[in-house]
């Protein structure tokens, strides 16, 4: 066994089949001790409560190869309380935690072949989920779930690299008020392709979906958070219950603070005040940390000054800082970088 013959620089961001995965099933109120598979397939019955009311949770995270020579990942145990997060608000069982990182642990090792090297620019992306597998027909929780992490190796997720994105105000809304915009859930993303597809198809790269009481306030992407910066070089970072607490953003607010000496404000952030600011940014496990060249609201063009050719100079630092955390040439704070092989 060695590295695999993957063109690592230039793979892009698809599913590729990797080797192992880690599968746990939930029966009679508990689950299962878990084990590595080489099966890709899963057999459902017809009836499965995935396929009828959506029961399906996910995550997303990042194995790194580092500058020694480590695999390593970044904070897996808040993708894990977030997963437990998402199971109680679709009344799924919680995968436990300590299981959940050894779940992680043991298959990036079982996939070690498939790691990106350091300074190829690709990592590879893991990506846990559950879905309720036994039948239901009345409109209730299944009895019996699966647990999986599958992985892939991903390069850069926006075609064209570091080129500011171009994002629309969309006319759709991605969350309900009180609803699950702030889980990991399926069903969040099933209903945001009509939008995703609308506003490629007019050019766009992304959405910005708006606050969906008011349709006031920057909410956030269908799979990234934004972030603002002021002339004075102040972060701001929209607050609202519906946006997906992305573990890349509450990183980047604390390496903004501790590392750059930067002030951070987390609060609602009107879309009519967006022309304020002079660079804005997307941040997600998948961008990591894009920049945003400009919105456009209905035909009205919103332009970030600082962010036109490339990463505007707060953005840069930010995204040099965080990703040298994760590829180990910058210091990590306790307990961010869980080293696995
Ligand atoms: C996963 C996701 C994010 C990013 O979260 P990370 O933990 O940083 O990967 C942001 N928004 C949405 C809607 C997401 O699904």
């Amino acid at each position: 066994m060695g590295k695999k013959d993957l063109a690592w620089e230039s793979i892009g961001f698809s599913y590729r089949e990797t080797d192992k995965r880690y599968v746990s099933n939930y029966k009679n109120g508990e689950w299962d001790k878990g084990t590595i598979t080489s099966d890709a397939t899963v057999v459902l019955n017809e009836c499965a409560g995935v396929f009828q009311y959506c029961q399906s949770i996910f995550e997303g995270l990042k194995a790194y190869t580092t500058k020694s020579g480590s695999i390593v990942t970044f904070r897996p145990d808040l993708n894990a309380e977030r997963m437990m997060d998402s199971a109680r608000g679709l009344e799924m069982p919680p995968f436990p935690k300590e299981r959940f990182l050894d779940a992680i642990d043991q298959v990036v090792k079982a996939n070690a072949d498939w790691v990106p090297p350091y300074g190829s620019g690709a990592s590879l992306y893991i990506r846990p989920y559950m879905f309720a597998s036994s039948p239901v027909i009345g409109v209730k929780p299944a009895e019996e779930y699966q647990f999986r992490v599958i992985c892939t190796p991903v390069g850069p997720y926006f075609k064209g690299g570091v080129r500011p994105l171009s994002i629309c105000v969309s006319d759709f809304d991605r969350a309900a008020p009180h609803g699950t915009g702030h889980l990991k859930a399926g069903l969040n993303y099933a209903m945001s392709l009509h939008a995703y597809m609308e506003a490629h198809q007019n050019g766009f790269d992304e959405n910005l979906f708006l606050d969906p009481a008011t349709r006031t306030f920057v909410e956030e992407t269908g799979g990234a958070n934004f972030f603002f910066v002021t002339k004075e070089h102040e972060i701001v970072i929209p607050k609202s219950d519906s946006i997906l607490p992305s573990i890349t953003r509450r990183s980047m607010m604390i390496v903004a603070e501790k590392y750059l000496g930067l002030k951070v404000t987390e609060r609602p952030v009107r879309l009519s005040e967006i022309n304020s600011f002079v660079e804005c940014g997307l941040c997600g496990t998948a961008a990591v940390i894009s920049p945003v060249g400009k919105v456009t609201d209905h035909g009205r063009e919103i332009r970030f000054s600082d962010c036109q050719e490339a990463m505007g100079p707060v953005t840069k630092k930010l995204y040099d800082t965080l990703t040298g955390i994760q590829l180990g040439t910058v210091e990590a704070p306790e307990g961010w970088i869980r080293k696995i092989c």
